[in-house]
């Protein structure tokens, strides 16, 4: 294993929240660093190094904690380039990987074993005209079995986010290939509304609520 560096913000265990792996326990890598300043980051504190330290003691830190699923979130993971060889590492111990991005960066090139989480970063963000489309295509063009490897994940605060998710969705037949997740930016959205509107318009989509902030929803870090 090579000792490549990697800025992380802090390594924990909490409960998964955020996706088809939501309520299992959970070991999460969370990197340091994020270029993009979405409205509603909820890990602005990551932007910042807490420590500097090899690959190696990412991993054995990582092990340390004993789940059977690992997370490597962020920040925004894809802007170190140390995190594939992580990913690998972390594939190699039979862990079942999970990989958290802003969906800003394309995920071409990941280990083929690494589940990838993918936002998709609403108009209320500030963010949305730099999603990376690319990422859609790609998931189209996995085979089958590869393709279930990847989910989309949209946030929404507002009416108007949702209807660019639904519009969206009926241009990319996303939801009839891949798991999509919608869930409300909490205090923005009611969760029963963004509920109705989903059973109005048929989507196939599954909605989640960040169970992390049922938990703790005190919790600034850690959870
Ligand atoms: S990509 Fe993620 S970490 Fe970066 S600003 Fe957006 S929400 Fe925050």
């Amino acid at each position: 294993m090579n000792d490549t560096r990697l800025n992380i913000s802090e390594i924990f265990r909490s409960i998964q929240g955020e996706s088809s792996y939501a309520g299992w326990p959970c070991t999460f890598i969370r990197l340091a660093g994020c270029s993009h300043s979405c409205r509603h980051c909820d890990s602005l504190y990551a932007k910042t190094t807490e420590e500097s330290i090899t690959t190696r003691e990412v991993l054995s830190r990582a092990l340390a904690l004993k789940t059977d699923i690992i997370e490597i979130t962020g920040g925004e993971p894809l802007e170190q380039a140390g995190v594939h060889q992580l990913m690998t590492e972390l594939c190699n111990t039979g862990r079942k990987v999970l990989l958290e991005t802003g969906g800003f960066m394309p995920v071409a090139g990941i280990d083929h074993r690494v589940h990838k989480i993918i936002d998709l970063k609403p108009p209320s963000s500030g963010e949305s005209a730099k999603n990376c489309m690319e990422n859609i295509s790609l998931a189209f063009k996995a085979g089958e079995e590869l393709r279930n490897s990847f989910e989309f994940k949209m946030v929404l605060a507002d009416r108007n986010d949702y209807l660019w998710a639904r519009d969206l969705l009926r241009m990319q037949p996303l939801q009839q290939t891949c798991t999509v997740l919608m869930g409300v930016v909490a205090g923005e959205l009611l969760p029963e509304k963004l509920a109705e509107w989903i059973l109005e318009d048929g989507l196939r989509v599954r909605m989640q609520l960040q169970l992390h902030k049922l938990l703790w929803p005190e919790r600034t870090r850690g959870a």
